[in-house]
């Protein structure tokens, strides 16, 4: 599975995971993803050819892989000092 470049990866602000910063496929805004792939991931992420991450969310009807892909999840997800949510409704 291709990873993410040691570049790419960050410290979280919050709870110092390593996540990585990522610009969503479908609305370009910064995403935060966990920097180590699982395949329990949502997300499929990608290095673009400008060396820039993009995550795209993995649905049911486009649940396969591309090339250069890999699956991660939101670190809004798996961080341990949130508050990432928005607040319950
Ligand atoms: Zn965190």
């Amino acid at each position: 599975m291709p990873q993410p470049s040691s570049h790419h990866i960050t410290p979280c602000r919050r709870c110092r995971a390593s996540i990585c910063w990522a610009l969503t496929t479908a609305n370009g805004r910064r995403q935060p993803v966990d920097a180590a792939p699982t395949a329990d991931g949502n997300l499929a992420v990608t290095r673009g050819a400008d060396d820039v991450l993009y995550v795209r969310v993995i649905t049911q009807a486009r649940p396969e892989l591309r090339p250069g892909e890999w699956q991660a999840m939101p670190h809004h997800a798996t961080c341990t000092n949130p508050p990432w949510q928005r607040r319950p409704r």
